[in-house]
C-alpha cells in the first residue's frame, strides 16, 4: 500500500528535516510532511544565521549534543559541498559584581566555564582590559568578565534545512510539502495520520511542528508557550572590518541591570548587510504562529538601538537594515522536550509509537543534527546513544 510507511515525520523545520535525513540514512521507509515549503520564514528556523557553541551553559546534558552536531554538520558540508558552519569564536560576557541570569539558567556563565573544563573545550577567560584589547568593538564595563571559546561558530539555518531535506530525498525519503496534518490516531498497527489531502499509516510518528505544537496537541497548552522574537540587522558600513567575521565573534552578553541580555553575530553578508543582534523576549503575552504580528515597528527598532546597540556597540549606526520576526516555543524550565507521547489507547502506558520533539526555548538549532540522529536511533534501536532523559515530558505533565 503506497500510503503506508515505517515512520512519518510531521514538520520539516530544523528538527524534522534532521530526523528525516537520519531515518533515510538508516534505510527506514519515511515520509516527511510539512504544511509549508521549508525552509520558510514563518516558524523558528529562519533569519540567516544561528549561534553554535560547544560548552553549553544551559545544562550538562546539552554539551554532548552540540559536539555531535558539529560532526554531523561537517559531514553534511562534505556530502552537499556547501558551507553550513563557520567558526568565528564566541564571546560570552557577564558581570562579576552584578551577575544576571539567562531565563531559568541562573548560572549560565559559570556553567559554560565548568562545561568547557569538563569537556576539554579550548577557551580563555578574559578580564575587561583583555576583552577591550582583543575585541575593541565591544563596549565592556570594568567589572565584566569574558569567556572566549575558540570553536564557537555560526550556522546557516535555511541552508541546513534545505540540505537535510535534499540528502533525505536522495536516500529515498518521501517528502510532501504544502500538505497540512490535521490529526492522528493510534491503532493496532501504529498511527494513522490525517491530512487535508489524505490518510497515511505508519508504525511510528514524529511530531516536530515547532510553534504549531499546541494546535495538534491542545492538551499541552499549559506546557508550551510561544513568544514573538525580533531579530535586527543594524548598519555597520562605516566600520565593516570591525564587524566582519574575521574580527567579530558570535556573542551572548548578560547585561547587568537589564531584564534581558543580547546575543548576536558578525556581518556575514558584506558591508551593506548589517550585523545581527537580538534580545530574548518573554515579557509580552504568548502568541500563536497564526496570529502573531510579523511587522516590526520603528518604535521597536529605535528602542533596540537606544537601549542595547548604542550601549554595547558604539560603532554601529542607528539605521536598521532589516528585521525578522521569529518564534520561540518555550517550556516552563526553558529546556527541551524529546520524549515518547503517552498512549491514548492505554492510559497506563507510553505508546512508543509517537515521539514528541520540541527543542526550542531559543537555543535548539545548534543541537538539531544530533537530535535528528538520536530520534532515528530511538525509533530503529529502541534507545539513543546520547542521553535524552533530561528532556522528558514527565517534568511537566504525568506521563505514566
Ligand atoms: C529569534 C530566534 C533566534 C534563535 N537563535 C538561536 C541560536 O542562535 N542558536 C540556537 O541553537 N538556536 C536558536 N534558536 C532556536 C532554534 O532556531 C529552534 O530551536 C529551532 O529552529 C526549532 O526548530 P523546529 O524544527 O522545532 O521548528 P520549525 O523550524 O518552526 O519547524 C516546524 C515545522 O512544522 C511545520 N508544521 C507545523 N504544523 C504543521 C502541520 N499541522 N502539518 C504539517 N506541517 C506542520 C511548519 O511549517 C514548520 O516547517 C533561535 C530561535 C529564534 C526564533
Amino acid at each position: 500500500m503506497t500510503n503506508s510507511f515505517d515512520t512519518i515525520v510531521v514538520g520539516l523545520g530544523a528538527m524534522g528535516s534532521a530526523t528525516l535525513y537520519q531515518l533515510a540514512k538508516r534505510g527506514v521507509k519515511a515520509l516527511g510532511i510539512d504544511h509549508l515549503a521549508p525552509p520558510h520564514y514563518l516558524g523558528s528556523s529562519h533569519g540567516d544565521t544561528r549561534i553554535t557553541r560547544q560548552a553549553i551553559g544551559e545544562g550538562d546534558h546539552y554539551t554532548p549534543l552540540s559536539l555531535r552536531s558539529y560532526e554531523i554538520f561537517r559531514e553534511m558540508e562534505v556530502q552537499a559541498n556547501v558551507s553550513l558552519l563557520q567558526v568565528t569564536g564566541g564571546l560570552m560576557i557577564s558581570s562579576l559584581t552584578q551577575p544576571v541570569s539567562v531565563v531559568h539558567v541562573p548560572q549560565f556563565f559559570e556553567n559554560t566555564v565548568a562545561a568547557a573544563k569538563r569537556f576539554g573545550i579550548k577557551h580563555d577567560i578574559l578580564n575587561a582590559k583583555q576583552m577591550r584589547s582583543r575585541f575593541p568593538q565591544f563596549n565592556v564595563d570594568d567589572d565584566e568578565l569574558g569567556y572566549f571559546e575558540y570553536e564557537s561558530a555560526y550556522l546557516r539555518p535555511e541552508e541546513i534545512v534545505r540540505v537535510q531535506l535534499k540528502l533525505a530525498a536522495s536516500l529515498a525519503a518521501t517528502i510532501h510539502t504544502n500538505e497540512h496534518v490535521i490529526g492522528f490516531e493510534e491503532n493496532a498497527k501504529g498511527v494513522e495520520v490525517h491530512t487535508n489531502l489524505g490518510r497515511y499509516q505508519a508504525e511510528h510518528l514524529v511530531l516536530s511542528v515547532g510553534p504549531w505544537l499546541t494546535k495538534l496537541l491542545p492538551e499541552l497548552q499549559s506546557v508550551f508557550k510561544v513568544y514573538r522574537q525580533v531579530l535586527y540587522w543594524f548598519d555597520i558600513e562605516n566600520s565593516y572590518e570591525q564587524f566582519a567575521e574575521a574580527k567579530f565573534p558570535i556573542f551572548i552578553w548578560q547585561l547587568k541591570g537589564e531584564e534581558a541580555g543580547v546575543y548576536g553575530l558578525p556581518a556575514v553578508d558584506g558591508a551593506l548587510g548589517g550585523f545581527k543582534i537580538g534580545s530574548s523576549n518573554y515579557l509580552t503575552e504568548p502568541v500563536t504562529p497564526d496570529t502573531v504580528s510579523r511587522t516590526v515597528s520603528h518604535e521597536e527598532t529605535d528602542h533596540m538601538f537606544a537601549t542595547k546597540v548604542l550601549r554595547c556597540f558604539p560603532l554601529a549606526q542607528r539605521k536598521c537594515i532589516k528585521t525578522a520576526v521569529c518564534l520561540y516555543t518555550v517550556t516552563p524550565d526553558s529546556g527541551f522536550v524529546i520524549d515518547w507521547l503517552p498512549s491514548k489507547l492505554s492510559a497506563q502506558t507510553r505508546s512508543k509509537r509517537i515521539v514528541l520533539c520540541s527543542p526550542c526555548s531559543g537555543h535548539g538549532f545548534k543541537h538539531a543534527a544530533a537530535i535528528g540522529e538520536s530520534i532515528a536511533e530511538m525509533l530503529t534501536t529502541g534507545h539513543s546513544r546520547l542521553d535524552l532523559s533530561a528532556f522528558s515530558l514527565g517534568r511537566f505533565v504525568p506521563t505514566n
